[in-house]
């Protein structure tokens, strides 16, 4: 059993490091009050090799395997969240054509994804009245003589504003809860696709957030990604590698909140000496500890090709609850200085909270962990 990443996949964390230090920590406080969308920061990442980081080099990614895209991820989250996010989420997308997608579709996008050609991608599941539960899902796609059409609202979509690739659920037919959904790749120039205002949010402001409208949105035949009515198993099968990417990031900002805490604390002799202030950081990093453990596992896990579901659950919901407490002890030993928005803890603390709700939220993953230790039992 080896528990230190191999030769490549440190090199690819140094090499995250080094982009994280050097082009994303710079800008992160200002991109954090200016918002938008961070286009140099995803171009630069493009150009890094970070957008295709588990993509085969054969389709232009960096073939470097899921522990070394956990390792990068938490390595830019611990400069800007928020960067990461889309970073994460167009890695995502990248993953799920590669895997789900024909010849001409992995061909088509997935190259382009990896070298930043259509910015990010951006995935389009969420609705009003369908988040923890896709089986609320509303939006039809309608099948013509010359493929399909495509109505309905989706919210919440991360890069929304910039996207040149979205993948897309819609119900096809008129079977109930999450029966009859499929999945379709979207460029972001269709007529009938429009793209919302940015949401304004608690955290993640470097990010954008938007709802997409879908109006009479026409696409070919080829849109269709995987079989008709498998778009249920497409969207779980992308979460389940989506939580390692959450995990990681929730990782990098509770260790960028506990970094703060410690260097600033280290400053001050009196507050260094405070035995509560030491056990806070022991409590913080033990327990971030446990998080990197867990979410590497998930990661190998993944990349071993064995089951992973149950594991990306256990760490999304550990990391991302056990960053949120870092990123709030951090905030505690500092006091005021915690609340100032000079120093990054703030913004950790409003970045981390969203890690506990999208990809599945924290009683999401106990559902999907609880489900799976019952079943062990009955079978079932
Ligand atoms: C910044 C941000 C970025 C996002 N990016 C994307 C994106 O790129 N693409 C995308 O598709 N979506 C995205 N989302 C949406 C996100 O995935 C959903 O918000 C999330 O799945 C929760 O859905 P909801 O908001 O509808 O909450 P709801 O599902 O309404 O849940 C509300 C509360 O009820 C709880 N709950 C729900 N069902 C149960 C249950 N059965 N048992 C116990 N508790 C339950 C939830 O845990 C939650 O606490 C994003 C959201 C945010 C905030």
């Amino acid at each position: 059993m080896e528990l230190e990443p191999n030769e490549a996949q440190a090199a690819v964390q140094a090499q995250a490091r080094r982009f994280a230090q050097e082009v994303l920590a710079p800008r992160a406080a200002a991109l954090d009050v200016v918002g938008g969308f961070p286009h140099d920061n995803l171009r630069q990442a493009a150009e890094a090799g970070l957008l295709g980081i588990n993509v085969p080099v054969a389709l232009g990614g960096r073939g470097a395997g899921v522990v070394a895209y956990s390792l990068a991820v938490t390595e830019t989250a611990r400069a800007c969240a928020s960067t990461t996010v889309a970073l994460c989420v167009s890695n995502m997308v990248a993953e799920v054509v590669t895997h789900f997608g024909n010849e001409d579709q992995r061909t088509a996008y997935v190259p382009r994804l990896c070298r930043g050609e259509l910015v990010v991608g951006a995935f389009a599941l969420s609705e009003p009245g369908a988040g923890s539960d896709p089986g609320g899902m509303r939006t039809k796609a309608t099948r013509t003589d010359r493929g399909w059409v495509i109505d309905g609202s989706k919210l919440w979509i991360t890069s929304g504003t910039d996207a040149g690739l979205f993948v897309v659920w819609a119900r096809t037919s008129d079977a109930p809860g999450t029966r009859g959904i499929s999945t379709f790749l979207v460029p972001g120039d269709t007529p009938g696709l429009s793209r919302g205002k940015p949401e304004h949010k608690l955290g993640l402001c470097g990010s954008t957030t938007t709802a997409i409208d879908f109006v009479g949105c026409e696409v070919g035949p080829e849109a269709l990604l995987s079989a008709e009515g498998r778009g249920f198993p497409v969207a779980m099968m992308a979460l389940d590698g989506g939580r390692v990417g959450i995990a990681s990031q929730a990782l990098g900002i509770g260790l960028s909140a506990v970094d703060t805490a410690a260097r600033l604390c280290a400053a001050d002799e009196t507050r260094a000496s405070q035995q509560w202030v030491q056990w806070a950081l022991c409590d913080s990093a033990t327990e971030l500890e446990a998080a990197r453990l867990l979410t590497l596992r998930a990661a190998w896990r993944k990349e071993q090709g064995r089951p992973f579901s149950r594991e990306a659950s256990i760490a999304k919901v550990f990391a991302s609850e056990r960053a949120f407490a870092a990123c709030d002890r951090a905030a505690a030993v500092l006091g005021a200085a915690g609340q100032d928005e000079a120093l990054p803890v703030e913004r950790a603390l409003r970045d981390v909270r969203v890690t506990m709700i999208y990809e599945g939220t924290s009683e999401v993953q106990r559902i999907v962990i609880g489900r799976e230790i019952v079943r062990r039992f009955t079978g079932v």
